[in-house]
């Protein structure tokens, strides 16, 4: 059994300024010095276990990213394929890609949660081994409402007890077997989820959730890129 990653990093970044007027778009912004991309593949090339990482980016990308995973030595062990128009286009591209067996493990991760650490990764492997589907989920602490939205703004429906609620974070990780027929799946019923996770549940497959953390989260607003360089000062001072 091997261990693949893939990284979808084919987004636009819309939600950042810096998506706008033509500027990088948020997955190659520098985090203290160096690109969001760059800090999410030393994460996944730091576990032993990993055989290869899949970085799935938009056409005109191929040439750069292939050119920064050469400057910061990831050459042979990340291969750069051309993602798609949503995220699960962009997935299915790299999984298409993958040289896996049906047993081996893929780990799906947001390009653009760098803060993600060694042990969860580890863990999330784990429970694949264990469960064949798995996800880094952060319990929820506020209490979550169902809404309605009206011209106004929203009226609540109903009060979900937080105790059922997590929120979908990644890792998500599956057998590569069960990832594939999902994935095909989904694409013979037109159906496009937010998650790899929804596209196995409706598979009919069981998820396990491993828990995750606050500083695992997605880069999407200007000012999370200051939120970021905190976890990460916070991190290195140990
Ligand atoms: O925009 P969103 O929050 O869904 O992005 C999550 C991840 O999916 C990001 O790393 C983004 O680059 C990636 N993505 C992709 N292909 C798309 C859209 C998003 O690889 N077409």
């Amino acid at each position: 059994m091997r261990v693949f990653v893939i990284l979808p990093a084919a987004g636009l970044g819309t939600r950042m300024a810096a998506g706008q007027a033509g500027a990088a778009p948020k997955q190659f912004l520098e985090l203290a010095g160096t690109p969001i991309l760059i800090h999410t593949l030393r994460a996944f090339a730091s576990v032993p276990d990993v055989a290869g990482i899949y970085v799935a980016v938009r056409p005109n990308e191929v040439e750069r990213v292939t050119a920064h995973v050469h400057e910061y030595g990831f050459a042979g062990r990340v291969t750069v394929v051309e993602g798609g128009d949503s995220r699960q286009a962009s997935v299915a591209n790299a999984l298409a890609a993958l040289p896996s067996e049906a047993d081996d493990i893929v780990l799906v991760h947001d390009a653009v949660r760098p803060l993600i650490d060694a042990a969860t990764i580890q863990r999330t492997i784990q429970a694949v081994e264990k469960h064949h589907a798995a996800i880094v989920g952060l319990p929820a602490v506020d209490t979550i409402k169902q809404v309605e939205r009206t011209a106004d703004g929203a009226l609540i429906t109903s009060t979900i007890p937080r105790e059922y609620i997590v929120q979908a974070q990644t890792p998500q990780g599956f057998r590569y077997g069960l990832l594939r027929r999902a994935f095909a799946e989904a694409k013979a019923d037109g159906f496009v989820g937010t998650d790899e996770a929804s596209v196995v549940e409706r598979a009919g497959a069981a998820v396990a959730v491993v828990p995750g953390s606050a500083a695992n989260f997605k880069i999407t607003q200007p000012g999370d890129l200051e939120l970021a360089e905190f976890y990460l000062a916070r991190r290195t001072k140990g």
